[in-house]
């Protein structure tokens, strides 16, 4: 007899960009297959959890039907290749869109094995069937993503590798590319570390899928796959140092990047609410805490659905944008927003906005502590905090996750906890408000009410002496207050 086997099943969505009728399928097959509910994740796609075994193909062939997969969704290989703001906001954000797409067909694996298990269907077996991949895959994953500046909402610097649009006059010129980022370690190995991504200089837009290739090949052939914790991209290139790592590119490209050229971020949040895009359509943009589908917000968003003939986008936050709205829909669509209680969602308390947790317990199996289910707690307890302070409107990004392992990309928040054990949190302080920069370790196995007593000083003195529109990481790294961290590794 077989134990009962539960798996989380999670889909390729290329850009997070769904149409009515996809979303329609993926509330159906959840309602039906996902017994521990359905989440957008931060990799802007949407996973079920507790799906049964016997139910498996059942589920992969009703995605096929609705023309979605799982392929390279999860495993050794590259992983759904993310893409910042919305695509339909300028032609060039939609160019970006494009590429992001068919980087993403470029790179996931082409192996017949996958329609031969779930749809059964079968091919002959070829040699060159994985002409990329071979028959060893990638030491580890492999994260691509597209961010379009002013907005690293994809936090373009924990990629493994990251293509920032540079944007002139309207148009697309090409990317700057960063290479080395990764959320993920151990708590119990030195060796193990977050890492930024650096940025290495320019290529053309058309470029960029051939380029993810030839970077994405140079980690096959030299990433370690004697230790798995030291497999991913980031380590290859601290082992074998930039340098050789821009002369194994250009020897393959056969020829040398070009100079980054200047850009700027401004935040690593969505922009929450109603926006118009260059064609005069709208797109609004709707807060979903932790990225959480129950069944009821399901269902209201399949109802709106019904009634508007747009489509949809989950965000790298955990959010999900209506898109494509006339103007003649938008009074209507705003009056149902509010009918169904939904309207809150584009103007939600700002902490709330700029908070990411993950799903940890009981769901994931790597947790260690809470994370989604403490959030609310959490976001309670830190808003009145801050309101202390005079700072309950100000935005600090924080992130909770339940083990180090990094998927709400905790180290690049201004505040972070990373579980440890039940209640008790590793804290993170000074990433950057704009995504660029790595918190450090400040105090570990804290509980909430020391977590409380660690920020209540920071925040007091963030209040009187920050300069205008200075942000919480700027001002601790500026005023050198982490500079004596961390302050207590064994504090509880
Ligand atoms: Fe699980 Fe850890 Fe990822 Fe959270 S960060 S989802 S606990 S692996």
């Amino acid at each position: 007899l077989e134990p009962i086997y539960q798996f989380m099943v999670r889909m390729r969505i290329p850009g997070g960009v769904l149409d009515k009728h996809q979303w329609w399928g993926i509330a159906e097959l959840s309602r039906r297959y996902a017994e521990r509910g359905i989440r957008i994740t931060t990799r802007q796609t949407v996973q079920l959890h507790g799906v049964r075994k016997p139910h498996l193909r059942a589920l992969m062939q009703g995605l096929r039907d609705i023309g979605l997969d799982t392929i390279a969704a999860c495993g050794d290989d590259s992983r759904g290749v993310v893409c910042g703001t919305n695509p339909f906001l300028s032609r060039a954000h939609q160019r970006v869109a494009e590429l992001a797409r068919i980087t993403s067909d470029r790179l996931i694996p082409k192996t017949g094995a996958y329609p031969e298990i779930w749809y059964r269907e079968s091919a002959p077996a070829t040699h060159s069937e994985e002409p990329v991949y071979g028959e060893l895959y990638l030491p580890r994953k492999f994260k691509v993503g597209y961010a379009i500046p002013p907005v690293n909402d994809i936090d373009v610097y924990g990629q493994d590798l990251g293509l920032i649009a540079v944007i002139d006059n309207g148009e697309l010129q090409g990317f700057n590319v960063c290479v080395g980022g990764g959320m993920g370690q151990l708590d119990s190995r030195e060796d193990s570390y977050p890492r930024l991504a650096e940025e290495i200089g320019f290529i053309d837009a058309e470029d960029a899928p051939a380029f993810s290739e030839t970077v994405m090949t140079i980690q096959r052939d030299f990433g370690d796959r004697k230790d798995r914790h030291r497999a991913r991209f980031k380590y290859t290139l601290d082992r074998l140092g930039l340098d050789w790592f821009l002369d194994e590119l250009a020897h393959r490209r056969g020829r040398d990047l070009e100079p980054a050229r200047p850009r700027r971020f401004e935040h690593n949040g969505d922009r929450l609410g109603w926006q118009q895009g260059d064609d005069g359509l709208w797109h609004a943009t709707l807060y979903i805490e932790s990225g959480r589908l129950d069944d009821a917000l399901r269902g209201q968003i399949s109802g709106l659905l019904e009634q508007y003939g747009g489509r949809l986008r989950m965000t790298t936050n955990q959010n999900l944008q209506l898109t494509h709205i006339e103007t003649h829909e938008l009074e209507q669509l705003q009056w149902r927003l509010e009918d169904l209680g939904l309207a809150w969602r584009l103007t939600p308390d700002t902490q709330a906005a700029h908070t990411l947790s993950c799903v940890a317990l009981p769901t994931c199996g790597l947790a260690m502590a809470e994370a989604e289910r403490y959030t609310p707690r959490l976001l309670d307890v830190f808003q009145r905090l801050k309101g202390q302070y005079g700072l309950a409107d100000v935005p600090i990004t924080l992130r909770l996750t339940g083990c180090p392992n990094g998927c709400a990309r905790p180290y690049l928040g201004e505040i972070a906890l990373t579980g440890r054990a039940p209640g008790l949190y590793n804290l993170y302080l000074g990433g950057s408000f704009h995504g660029d920069r790595l918190a450090r370790l400040y105090a570990g196995n804290v509980n909430e009410e020391r977590f409380l007593e660690l920020l209540a000083p920071l925040l007091e003195r963030f209040a009187e002496e920050r300069d205008h529109g200075e942000h919480f990481g700027d001002f601790l790294v500026r005023r050198g207050l982490l500079d004596d961290t961390p302050v207590a590794l064994t504090s509880f």
